[in-house]
C-alpha cells in the first residue's frame, strides 16, 4: 500500500507567528490537501528560555482564523501523539541512548570554559566555528564511567570525516555538501532535552511524515539532518524548503523595516482572505495569470509545480490590493461587523452602515475607517477658506452655500442621496449655476475635509436635520 501523504507545520512557541512561517504552513497545508493527504500540527517546544506562555492558544486561533485546518495535533489529538515535543523526552532518550551504542553518536564530556576556549582559538585564527571532536573517540566503557560518576555531557551526532554527503531538495534537486564542512553537533543537551536536530527528524520519522516544507534557513543543517536519518537506518520525507522572503529593497524581511507578523496584519484590519492571497504568491506561481484564490479554490489549484526556490518579494502595496479587493466584496452589514472595533459605539445602525458604505472604496484596511469616517462623527474645526471653490472668494462662496441651504431647507423631499441630487442638479441647472460653485462649499461644509464623499452621499447618511445644522456651522465661520 503507497504511504499515506502526511505534511507537518512544526512551530517553536515563542510569541507571534511570522509571516514567514504561515507561508510555511499555507503551503503545506494546500500541499497536503491538494494530494488528499493530512496536515498536522507539532509544537517545538525544546526551547523553553524562548518559550512565550499562550503561544500555543495564540498559534490555533490565528490558524482557524485563515481557514487552516489540522487533523492531528495538541488538543485535537491523533494516533501519533503527544504532538508537544516535551512530553516525548523519553522517545528522544532512549533513541540517542541507541545512537550511542551504535557509535552513530557519542557523549561529549567538554565543559562551557574548554570549549569557550576553543572557540576564541578559532577565532583568533580565523576558523570556522567547529567542535575540534575532542571526545568523539573516548571508548563507551569511558564514557559510561564518567556518566555513572555524575559528570554532565551533551551528546554529538558524528559527521563523516571526509567524502561528500548528497542531498535532494524538491525545489533545487540534488545539493553537495563536503564531509569536513559538518561539524558534530548536539543533538541533545546537557539538561538531556533535544536540540530541534534532534527532535525534529525524530518526530517526523515516528509520526510518519512523508513531506516536510521548511524554511531555506534549515538548508546548512539539511545534510546533517539526512545523516541522522541514514543513521537510524530511516527512510527521509521529501524536503521542499521554501524560498526566503526579501523586503522589497532586496535585504531579508525583518522587524526593523514594519511588521513581519500576522497578529500585527489582523490588528490593523487585514482580512484573513487577503492575508492567505499574499502569502501563497509568496513563492508559489499559478499556472494562468489568475490573481484571486480563496482557500477553497487554492486547495485544488496549488501544485508542486508552481513553486520554485528564488526568493519571494514581500511588497505590502500587494497586500493592500487583495484587502480592498476582499472588502469591497464584503456587504455593509458584514464590513460593519468587521470595522466595529474601529467605530464608536452608542449610533444607530442604520447611520453605521452609511458610514461604512462610504468608506469601503476608500479602505485598504479596516482600521482605515477610523479615519476615513471621523467626520460623520464630529465636524472637524476646519479653515473656512476650505470653503472657497477655485477663484470663488469665502465671501462668494458662503453666499452660494446660503442659497443652497435655502433650496434644502425649503425642500419636501424624501431625504436620500437619489433625491437630493435630483433636487439641486434640477436647480442648478434651472439657475445656469457651475456645480463646482455650490458643490465644493456644501461638501465641506457637510464634512469640514478636503477629501470626501459626494456632499449628497453625506447628506444622506448625516439626516436632514445634522446636515442642516453643519451648514448653519459654516455660516458662523466667515
Ligand atoms: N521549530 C522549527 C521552527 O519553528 C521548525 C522548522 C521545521 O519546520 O522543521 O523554525
Amino acid at each position: 500500500m503507497a504511504k499515506k501523504i502526511r505534511f507537518r507545520f512544526a512551530p517553536s512557541p515563542t510569541g507571534f507567528l511570522h509571516v514567514g512561517n504561515l507561508r510555511t504552513a499555507l503551503f503545506g497545508y494546500l500541499l497536503a490537501k491538494s494530494l488528499a493527504g493530512d496536515f498536522i500540527l507539532r509544537l517545538e517546544d525544546t526551547d523553553q528560555k524562548r518559550e512565550v506562555e499562550g503561544a500555543l492558544e495564540s498559534l490555533l486561533k490565528i490558524m482557524a482564523k485563515m481557514g487552516i485546518v489540522f487533523d492531528e495535533g495538541p488538543q485535537i489529538g491523533g494516533d501519533f501523539g503527544p504532538y508537544i515535543q516535551s512530553e516525548r523526552l523519553a522517545i528522544y532518550r532512549d533513541l540517542s541512548d541507541q545512537l550511542i551504542k551504535e557509535g552513530k553518536a557519542y557523549r561529549c564530556f567538554c565543559s562551557a570554559e574548554r570549549l569557550e576556549a576553543m572557540r576564541e582559538n578559532q577565532q583568533a585564527h580565523k576558523l570556522p566555528p567547529r567542535y575540534d571532536r575532542a571526545c568523539r573517540d573516548l571508548s563507551l566503557e569511558e564514557s559510561e564511567i564518567r556518566v555513572a560518576a555524575g559528570e554532565k555531557f551533551v551528546i554529538r551526532q558524528k559527521m563523516p570525516l571526509d567524502g561528500e554527503v548528497k542531498v535532494h531538495d524538491e525545489l533545487r534537486g540534488e545539493i553537495v555538501f563536503r564531509a569536513e564542512d559538518l561539524d558534530d553537533h548536539v543533538l541533545v543537551k546537557s539538561d538531556g532535552v533535544p536540540t530541534y536536530q534532534f527532535a525534529n527528524i525524530v518526530d517526523d520519522h515516528l509520526m510518519e511524515i512523508s513531506h516536510v516544507t521548511r524554511g531555506d534557513e534549515w538548508i546548512p543543517s539539511f545534510p546533517k539532518n539526512i545523516l541522522l536519518y541514514q543513521a537510524f537506518g530511516w527512510t527521509p520525507p521529501k524536503f521542499f524548503h521554501l524560498p526566503l522572503i526579501l523586503n522589497k529593497g532586496g535585504g531579508k524581511l525583518s522587524k526593523r523595516q514594519g511588521d513581519v507578523f500576522v497578529e500585527d496584519y489582523l490588528a490593523k484590519g487585514y482580512l484573513s482572505e487577503a492575508i492567505i492571497n499574499f502569502c501563497v504568491l509568496l513563492g508559489w506561481h499559478p499556472k494562468s495569470d489568475q490573481e484571486f484564490f480563496t482557500l477553497e479554490e487554492l486547495k485544488k489549484e496549488f501544485s508542486v509545480v508552481g513553486l520554485g526556490a528564488s526568493p519571494a518579494v514581500f511588497d505590502l502595496e500587494k497586500l493592500d490590493f487583495y484587502n480592498s479587493h476582499y472588502l469591497r466584496q464584503k456587504s455593509d452589514e458584514e464590513l460593519l461587523e468587521l470595522c466595529r472595533e474601529y467605530l464608536p459605539g452608542d449610533y444607530q445602525e442604520e447611520f453605521l452602515l452609511g458610514v461604512t458604505n462610504l468608506a469601503k472604496d476608500r479602505m485598504k484596511k479596516l482600521s482605515d475607517i477610523s479615519a476615513l469616517s471621523a467626520f460623520f462623527f464630529e465636524l472637524p474645526d476646519y479653515e473656512p477658506s476650505l470653503l472657497a471653490w477655485k477663484s470663488l472668494s469665502p465671501e462668494e462662496s458662503l453666499n452660494n452655500l446660503r442659497e443652497i441651504s435655502v433650496i434644502l431647507e425649503k425642500a419636501d423631499i424624501h431625504w436620500s442621496k437619489e433625491s437630493l441630487e435630483e433636487l439641486v442638479f434640477a436647480w442648478l441647472k434651472a439657475e445656469s449655476k457651475k456645480n463646482g460653485d455650490y458643490l465644493w462649499p456644501l461638501r465641506v461644509a457637510l464634512s469640514g475635509e478636503k477629501n470626501s464623499p459626494s456632499p449628497f452621499e453625506i447628506a444622506a447618511v448625516l439626516g436632514r436635520e445634522e446636515a442642516l445644522r453643519r451648514l448653519q456651522i459654516a455660516f458662523t465661520k466667515i
